[in-house]
Protein backbone atom coordinates (compact mmCIF):
# COMPACT_ATOMS: atom_id res chain seq x y z
CA UNK A 1 0.00 0.00 0.00
CA UNK A 2 1.05 3.51 -0.84
CA UNK A 3 2.30 4.83 2.61
CA UNK A 4 4.33 7.77 3.07
CA UNK A 5 4.31 11.43 4.79
CA UNK A 6 1.25 13.98 4.67
CA UNK A 7 3.86 16.85 4.01
CA UNK A 8 4.68 15.08 0.96
CA UNK A 9 1.59 13.90 -0.62
CA UNK A 10 -0.15 17.31 -0.26
CA UNK A 11 2.76 19.35 -1.75
CA UNK A 12 2.70 16.51 -4.55
CA UNK A 13 -0.87 17.13 -5.20
CA UNK A 14 -1.67 20.65 -4.90
CA UNK A 15 2.30 21.46 -6.04
CA UNK A 16 3.05 24.15 -3.25
CA UNK A 17 6.22 23.72 -1.28
CA UNK A 18 6.18 21.39 1.64
CA UNK A 19 6.71 24.94 3.86
CA UNK A 20 3.21 25.70 2.88
CA UNK A 21 2.26 22.86 4.02
CA UNK A 22 3.47 23.00 7.38
CA UNK A 23 1.60 26.62 7.34
CA UNK A 24 -1.79 24.56 6.66
CA UNK A 25 -0.76 22.47 9.12
CA UNK A 26 -0.08 25.26 11.98
CA UNK A 27 -3.12 26.98 10.61
CA UNK A 28 -5.28 24.33 11.78
CA UNK A 29 -6.42 23.07 7.97
CA UNK A 30 -5.41 19.89 7.45
CA UNK A 31 -7.22 16.85 8.55
CA UNK A 32 -6.59 13.35 8.08
CA UNK A 33 -9.93 11.03 8.47
CA UNK A 34 -11.51 14.03 9.84
CA UNK A 35 -8.48 14.03 12.50
CA UNK A 36 -6.45 17.48 12.75
CA UNK A 37 -2.65 16.90 11.56
CA UNK A 38 -0.52 18.01 14.06
CA UNK A 39 2.82 16.99 12.19
CA UNK A 40 4.26 16.89 9.24
CA UNK A 41 5.76 13.57 9.06
CA UNK A 42 1.80 12.13 10.22
CA UNK A 43 1.33 8.45 7.74
CA UNK A 44 -1.37 8.50 5.24
CA UNK A 45 -2.39 5.53 2.86
CA UNK A 46 -3.79 5.47 0.11
CA UNK A 47 -7.35 5.25 1.70
CA UNK A 48 -6.56 8.17 4.17
CA UNK A 49 -9.11 10.97 3.69
CA UNK A 50 -7.45 13.95 3.41
CA UNK A 51 -9.03 17.21 3.90
CA UNK A 52 -7.13 20.74 2.94
CA UNK A 53 -8.95 23.97 3.61
CA UNK A 54 -12.45 21.71 2.95
CA UNK A 55 -11.49 20.04 0.07
CA UNK A 56 -11.20 16.56 -0.01
CA UNK A 57 -7.53 15.22 -1.17
CA UNK A 58 -8.35 11.32 -1.49
CA UNK A 59 -6.07 9.54 -3.02
CA UNK A 60 -8.32 6.16 -3.30
CA UNK A 61 -11.77 5.26 -1.82
CA UNK A 62 -11.90 0.95 -0.57
CA UNK A 63 -13.83 -0.86 -3.03
CA UNK A 64 -15.32 -4.48 -1.98
CA UNK A 65 -17.59 -6.42 -4.61
CA UNK A 66 -18.81 -9.87 -4.64
CA UNK A 67 -19.37 -11.61 -7.96
CA UNK A 68 -21.87 -14.72 -8.95
CA UNK A 69 -18.88 -16.13 -11.01
CA UNK A 70 -19.73 -18.43 -14.00
CA UNK A 71 -18.83 -21.07 -15.36
CA UNK A 72 -15.69 -20.31 -18.07
CA UNK A 73 -14.93 -16.61 -16.34
CA UNK A 74 -11.34 -16.98 -15.33
CA UNK A 75 -10.31 -16.03 -11.79
CA UNK A 76 -7.68 -12.94 -12.88
CA UNK A 77 -7.00 -9.52 -13.72
CA UNK A 78 -6.16 -9.97 -17.19
CA UNK A 79 -6.35 -13.33 -19.47
CA UNK A 80 -6.02 -13.67 -23.35
CA UNK A 81 -8.13 -16.75 -23.65
CA UNK A 82 -10.97 -16.16 -21.63
CA UNK A 83 -13.60 -13.69 -20.08
CA UNK A 84 -12.29 -12.57 -16.82
CA UNK A 85 -13.74 -11.48 -13.33
CA UNK A 86 -12.98 -7.81 -13.69
CA UNK A 87 -14.09 -7.89 -17.03
CA UNK A 88 -17.58 -8.75 -15.67
CA UNK A 89 -17.18 -5.90 -13.04
CA UNK A 90 -18.72 -3.36 -16.39
CA UNK A 91 -18.64 0.56 -15.43
CA UNK A 92 -16.50 0.08 -12.57
CA UNK A 93 -12.71 1.18 -11.92
CA UNK A 94 -10.60 -1.65 -12.33
CA UNK A 95 -7.30 0.09 -10.99
CA UNK A 96 -5.62 -2.26 -8.02
CA UNK A 97 -8.53 -4.65 -7.84
CA UNK A 98 -7.87 -8.18 -7.09
CA UNK A 99 -9.29 -11.22 -6.60
CA UNK A 100 -9.76 -12.47 -2.41
CA UNK A 101 -9.67 -16.17 -3.02
CA UNK A 102 -9.94 -17.62 -7.00
CA UNK A 103 -12.56 -20.24 -7.53
CA UNK A 104 -11.14 -22.63 -11.04
CA UNK A 105 -12.53 -21.81 -14.40
CA UNK A 106 -15.21 -23.83 -14.02
CA UNK A 107 -16.21 -23.50 -10.60
CA UNK A 108 -19.35 -20.91 -9.91
CA UNK A 109 -20.62 -18.84 -7.25
CA UNK A 110 -18.75 -16.23 -4.74
CA UNK A 111 -15.77 -14.26 -5.80
CA UNK A 112 -15.12 -11.81 -3.50
CA UNK A 113 -13.02 -8.93 -5.50
CA UNK A 114 -11.32 -5.82 -3.70
CA UNK A 115 -8.67 -3.07 -4.02
CA UNK A 116 -7.94 -3.53 0.15
CA UNK A 117 -4.59 -5.77 -0.16
CA UNK A 118 -4.65 -5.59 3.61
CA UNK A 119 -8.38 -7.01 4.13
CA UNK A 120 -7.62 -9.69 1.13
CA UNK A 121 -4.60 -10.53 3.16
CA UNK A 122 -6.44 -11.07 6.70
CA UNK A 123 -9.33 -13.08 4.61
CA UNK A 124 -6.62 -15.81 3.03
CA UNK A 125 -3.95 -15.98 5.91
CA UNK A 126 -4.54 -19.59 6.77
CA UNK A 127 -4.53 -18.68 10.72
CA UNK A 128 -7.74 -16.40 10.61
CA UNK A 129 -9.16 -19.95 9.29
CA UNK A 130 -12.70 -18.18 7.27
CA UNK A 131 -14.41 -20.72 6.02
CA UNK A 132 -15.20 -21.36 2.57
CA UNK A 133 -18.58 -23.67 1.93
CA UNK A 134 -19.19 -25.43 -1.79
CA UNK A 135 -22.09 -26.98 -2.58
CA UNK A 136 -20.54 -29.97 -4.49
CA UNK A 137 -21.58 -32.12 -7.19
CA UNK A 138 -19.77 -35.36 -8.07
CA UNK A 139 -20.02 -38.32 -10.85
CA UNK A 140 -20.56 -41.10 -9.09
CA UNK A 141 -22.29 -41.78 -5.75
CA UNK A 142 -21.22 -40.29 -2.77
CA UNK A 143 -20.82 -42.75 0.44
CA UNK A 144 -20.53 -41.92 4.29
CA UNK A 145 -16.90 -43.10 4.41
CA UNK A 146 -15.80 -39.86 3.08
CA UNK A 147 -16.74 -37.80 6.03
CA UNK A 148 -13.98 -38.99 8.09
CA UNK A 149 -11.34 -38.73 4.93
CA UNK A 150 -12.24 -34.95 4.70
CA UNK A 151 -12.08 -34.81 8.66
CA UNK A 152 -8.83 -36.34 9.08
CA UNK A 153 -6.93 -34.57 6.42
CA UNK A 154 -5.35 -35.78 3.89
CA UNK A 155 -1.66 -35.42 2.79
CA UNK A 156 -0.84 -34.07 -0.43
CA UNK A 157 2.49 -35.10 -1.87
CA UNK A 158 3.16 -32.36 -3.97
CA UNK A 159 3.11 -29.91 -1.67
CA UNK A 160 3.96 -32.08 1.61
CA UNK A 161 1.04 -30.81 4.07
CA UNK A 162 -1.73 -32.80 5.22
CA UNK A 163 -5.39 -30.62 4.78
CA UNK A 164 -6.69 -29.29 7.47
CA UNK A 165 -9.88 -30.67 8.61
CA UNK A 166 -12.70 -30.20 6.35
CA UNK A 167 -16.22 -31.25 6.92
CA UNK A 168 -18.15 -32.82 4.45
CA UNK A 169 -21.84 -33.12 4.85
CA UNK A 170 -23.56 -35.62 2.37
CA UNK A 171 -26.86 -33.99 0.84
CA UNK A 172 -27.64 -36.72 -1.74
CA UNK A 173 -26.07 -39.68 -3.30
CA UNK A 174 -24.29 -37.01 -5.84
CA UNK A 175 -24.39 -33.65 -3.56
CA UNK A 176 -22.30 -33.18 -1.04
CA UNK A 177 -21.90 -29.47 1.40
CA UNK A 178 -17.93 -29.29 1.69
CA UNK A 179 -16.58 -26.76 4.16
CA UNK A 180 -12.74 -25.46 4.23
CA UNK A 181 -10.65 -23.29 6.17
CA UNK A 182 -7.88 -23.43 3.59
CA UNK A 183 -7.68 -23.21 0.24
CA UNK A 184 -4.97 -25.20 -1.77
CA UNK A 185 -4.28 -25.94 -5.63
CA UNK A 186 -8.22 -27.73 -7.13
CA UNK A 187 -8.44 -28.94 -3.45
CA UNK A 188 -12.02 -30.13 -3.58
CA UNK A 189 -11.45 -31.72 -7.08
CA UNK A 190 -8.03 -33.64 -5.38
CA UNK A 191 -10.13 -34.70 -2.30
CA UNK A 192 -12.88 -36.36 -3.98
CA UNK A 193 -9.90 -37.77 -6.28
CA UNK A 194 -8.91 -40.06 -3.70
CA UNK A 195 -12.18 -41.76 -4.12
CA UNK A 196 -11.89 -41.77 -8.06
CA UNK A 197 -15.05 -39.65 -8.31
CA UNK A 198 -14.76 -36.44 -10.45
CA UNK A 199 -16.14 -33.11 -9.28
CA UNK A 200 -18.90 -32.23 -11.62
CA UNK A 201 -19.62 -28.89 -10.09
CA UNK A 202 -18.22 -26.89 -7.61
CA UNK A 203 -20.36 -24.20 -6.39
CA UNK A 204 -18.93 -22.00 -3.34
CA UNK A 205 -21.80 -19.99 -1.40
CA UNK A 206 -20.14 -18.51 1.41
CA UNK A 207 -17.04 -16.87 2.89
CA UNK A 208 -16.84 -16.26 6.33
CA UNK A 209 -20.61 -14.74 6.94
CA UNK A 210 -20.37 -13.09 3.01
CA UNK A 211 -22.77 -15.36 1.66
CA UNK A 212 -23.57 -15.04 -2.33
CA UNK A 213 -26.67 -13.13 -2.78
CA UNK A 214 -29.73 -14.69 -4.34
CA UNK A 215 -30.43 -11.96 -5.63
CA UNK A 216 -27.45 -11.49 -7.89
CA UNK A 217 -27.96 -14.17 -11.19
CA UNK A 218 -24.55 -15.54 -12.58
CA UNK A 219 -22.34 -12.58 -14.35
CA UNK A 220 -23.69 -10.07 -11.85
CA UNK A 221 -22.30 -7.90 -8.89
CA UNK A 222 -23.12 -5.93 -6.22
CA UNK A 223 -20.86 -4.03 -3.30
CA UNK A 224 -20.19 -5.63 -0.17
CA UNK A 225 -22.44 -4.20 2.85
CA UNK A 226 -20.56 -2.73 5.67
CA UNK A 227 -21.67 -5.91 7.99
CA UNK A 228 -20.05 -7.65 5.35
CA UNK A 229 -16.81 -6.17 5.16
CA UNK A 230 -16.20 -5.89 8.80
CA UNK A 231 -17.30 -9.61 9.07
CA UNK A 232 -13.62 -10.34 8.11
CA UNK A 233 -11.13 -9.28 10.76
N1 LIG B 1 -11.46 -26.43 -4.77
C1 LIG B 1 -11.33 -26.71 -6.09
O1 LIG B 1 -10.92 -27.79 -6.48
N2 LIG B 1 -11.68 -25.75 -6.98
C2 LIG B 1 -12.17 -24.53 -6.60
O2 LIG B 1 -12.48 -23.70 -7.46
C3 LIG B 1 -12.29 -24.27 -5.23
C4 LIG B 1 -11.93 -25.23 -4.33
Amino acid sequence: SKRGRIDTFVAKRLQIPKKMVRNLIASEQLFIDGHQVLTADTQIDEFSLIECQGNVLQQRQRAYWMLNKPKGVVSATIDNQHVTALDLLAGIDKDLLHIAGRLDLNSTGLLLITNDAKWSQRLMAPKSKVTKRYLVTLANPIDSTYVAAFAQGMWFEYEGITTQPAKLTVLSKHQAMVELKEGKYHQIKRMFGRFQNPVIELHRESVGEIRLDDELGEGEFRALSTAEIHSIN
